[in-house]
């Protein structure tokens, strides 16, 4: 019944990670003990003054309609943020709270993209990017970044990419899958080159407060003459382990942030009254609050690290932010496995991890980069410890390739 379905519908590629987490649940529902590094979803508690100003919302009846973009409380709250965290100055006009970064990702694209548009996506990427720009009828320009230049568009790569038909450049700091971590200079230098193309720049800045090492920065404040061209999406999923609160936020330009409003008033109106009540505390917190997850997470990423210079064939460079490691698996392509498989590709490596160590681990193709692997670290600490100790083990029984 698929001729049913629409052309928009079929441009998009299904997710090279259903496979992989059909496997996971089926193996589970098997009895097996599997461990997954595939999530990007903290394992944290929303913290508990943020959990309260959700209940209290319900209590207090705030369980109605509000305005699409958000109440004028959570709005003040994302200004607040924005000026506190980014020295940013934003309207209520030019905010915008959606169901998710991703939302707003969303309508961000379908209120701008037209057939024949090009969206630049520095890749790796998440996932999302690339089928987003597809739904809406652009195309995604995919621009390879190299571990070498630790995973971040360099300029050169940025002017060759731009041509008459971009529309968007997405950047995202800190990144998925690579936690890499732009520099304010850094970010400067992408500004200057889109300083004389009309571009619009997307900043996804979900990971903002997961920085390990270095400091957080962002385009509208970096390039603060072109803030009229630069849309900033960030949320509460995963600073404040939120994700099923399903709570994002937008601050750009009034015409867009007004375009966006109205896509979403014909789709999903507002994000949920009482998440929006929990995301307005959540965004009030003391970041010495967030401190200790912070620590924890800092501490998970150095056993990862440890875990991978005992992998043979597995190479990374110790990433300064977010909670992935990106690391690369070209060393192990052709490696045999003890039942005489080979391991041609990423997607094979993953689901040998997934039989030998019962280990999930996402395959870098699903972030249109091969010959890696993301390890998400969001997990309780003696779990990770047990996943890298069955990594280890498996990857140690491969038959590595003779190196020519
Ligand atoms: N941007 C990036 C880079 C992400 O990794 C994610 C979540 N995986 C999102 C946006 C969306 O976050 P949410 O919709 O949960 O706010």
């Amino acid at each position: 019944m698929t001729e049913y379905l629409s052309k928009r519908l079929s441009a998009v590629r299904p997710p090279q990670t259903i496979a992989l987490a059909l496997k996971v649940q089926q193996m589970k529902a098997e009895g097996h003990d599997i461990i997954s590094l595939g999530q990007g979803e903290l394992d944290f508690a929303t913290p508990e003054h943020v959990a309260e100003a959700g209940i209290k919302a319900i209590r207090d009846g705030q369980t109605k309609y509000t305005a699409v973009a958000g109440t004028p409380e959570l709005k003040a709250a994302i200004a607040r943020k924005l000026k506190r965290d980014n020295g940013l100055d934003y309207e209520p006009a030019q905010i915008i709270a959606g169901t998710g970064a991703k939302q707003l990702v969303f309508n961000a694209m379908m209120a701008t993209v037209d057939a024949g548009d090009d969206v630049v996506i520095p890749v790796p990427a998440w996932v999302s990017y690339p089928d987003i720009v597809r739904l809406a009828g652009g195309n995604p320009i995919l621009v390879p970044m190299t571990a070498a230049d630790g995973w971040k568009l360099t300029p050169d790569a940025l002017a060759a990419a731009l041509t008459p038909a971009t529309k968007w450049v997405m950047l995202n700091s800190p990144g998925n899958p690579t936690g890499a971590l732009y520099t304010a200079e850094e970010l400067a230098a992408l500004c200057d080159v889109l300083r004389d193309h009309h571009a619009l720049i997307m900043a996804d800045d979900i990971y903002e407060l997961i920085v390990h090492e270095g400091s957080f920065a962002t385009p509208a404040a970096v390039a603060p003459d072109m803030v009229d061209r630069i849309l900033t999406v960030n949320g509460v999923s995963k600073g404040f382990a939120m994700t099923g609160w399903r709570l994002g936020y937008a601050a750009g330009p009034a015409w867009l942030v007004r375009a966006m409003d109205i896509l979403q008033s014909q789709s999903t109106s507002n994000p949920s009254t009482i998440s929006q009540a929990a995301a307005a505390a959540a965004l009030d917190t003391d970041p010495a609050e967030l401190q200790p997850r912070l620590t924890r997470l800092t501490a998970r990423r150095d056993m990862v690290m440890e875990a991978i210079a005992k992998m043979p064939g597995v190479e990374a460079a110790t990433p300064p932010a977010s909670f992935y490691v990106f690391p690369s698996v070209e060393g192990l392509m052709g490696a045999r496995t003890p039942e005489g498989g080979v391991i041609e590709n990423d997607m094979d490596l993953s689901n040998y991890i997934l039989a030998a160590a019962r280990v999930a681990v996402v395959p870098g193709s699903a972030f249109d980069m091969p010959g890696h692997l993301r390890l998400a670290y969001a997990l309780s600490e003696d779990r990770l410890a047990e996943a890298m100790d069955r990594m280890v083990t498996a990857l140690s029984a491969l038959e590595l390739p003779v190196s020519a």
